[in-house]
């Protein structure tokens, strides 16, 4: 799927078209009855009652405006050891790269990176396994991690062993992005490209960053994980377990959504599932989606 934000094109670039996850895993505090009154528009490709199973997906956003080829995260990758994961580990499905050569890019030409934190599902594509060594996929590319998000799981590499970290996505799919100087530090509120600024959206991760774009009147906001299925709209307070800190993801989650009202800014999550953005709107004290 292609579509625009202003002057931008977005495409976007699938890895894994369907991940389930049983409500259970995902928001164990919530009960399948919870979800009743939004059946209408999450069923059925956000949910499946029936079974109390999310249905989320995996791609990342490829950004082109003036010259500049903007990759938003990387998803899961192929060939990579994720043994508590057996959907993901030693993929073969190279899908990912054919999308990107088939929206009209080849890795090359991809000029920036950005992670917007470092779980396993966002920085699998970052390398890929050439003579038994992983290298950047990219190898033009500047790699931006956020400075916080780095030294958060530097400082758990330290006190679990690096290839505990991010079911080893650290090791395979960061640490040798560092390694061939093609990573860039960097901090809430760096300017990409006139009008597009990284901003915290710590929670999810500790140093989370989104990706806002505010060009003319364009304003969307690229939110990686600071929430992973449609029902967090109207209950910003249902966190996930994948969240490190709770209750800033839900501070976090409940800003995000009261500025995007005010503002009219479109929300693109990472893993929303078939409609990859939506507007919000409030309705009787409560956020109400526009799905796209
Ligand atoms: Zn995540």
């Amino acid at each position: 799927m292609t579509f625009s934000l202003g002057d931008i094109r977005v495409d976007e670039i699938e890895d894994i078209e369907t991940m389930d996850m049983t409500l259970a895993m995902v928001m164990p505090g919530v009960h399948p009855d919870e979800l009743l009154p939004y059946l209408d528009w999450i069923e059925p490709d956000h949910y499946t009652a029936a079974t109390a199973t999310l249905h989320l997906t995996c791609r990342s956003f490829l950004l082109r405006h003036a010259g500049r080829v903007v990759l938003v995260d990387t998803c899961v990758g192929c060939g990579k050891a994720r043994s508590a994961r057996p959907a993901w580990d030693k993929r073969t499905d190279d899908r990912f790269l054919r999308n990107l050569r088939a929206a009209g890019v080849a890795p090359e030409q991809v000029d920036t990176v950005f992670c917007t934190h470092l779980h396993v599902d966002h920085v699998g594509w970052n390398t890929q396994r050439v003579d038994g060594r992983w290298v950047p996929t990219f190898p033009n590319a500047r790699y931006l991690i956020g400075r916080s998000e780095m030294a958060h799981w530097e400082m758990q590499a330290r006190l679990k062993g690096a290839e505990t970290i991010a079911h080893g996505a650290f090791v395979d799919s960061v640490l040798p992005i560092v390694a061939a100087g093609q990573a860039e530090l960097v901090d809430d509120g760096y300017q990409l490209a006139d009008g597009l600024a990284l901003c915290a959206l710590a929670g999810h991760t500790p140093g989370q960053l989104g990706l806002r774009i505010d060009r003319g009147s364009t304003r969307a906001l690229f939110c990686g994980d600071a929430m992973h299925s449609p029902v967090q709209i109207p209950h910003p307070e249902w966190a996930t377990a994948f969240c490190t800190d709770a209750p800033t993801s839900v501070a976090t989650r409940h800003a995000m959504f009261a500025e995007a009202v005010s503002s009219g800014r479109v929300i693109i999550p990472a893993h929303l599932r078939r409609t990859a953005s939506f507007r919000v709107s409030e309705v009787a004290g409560a956020f109400h989606p526009t799905l796209f």
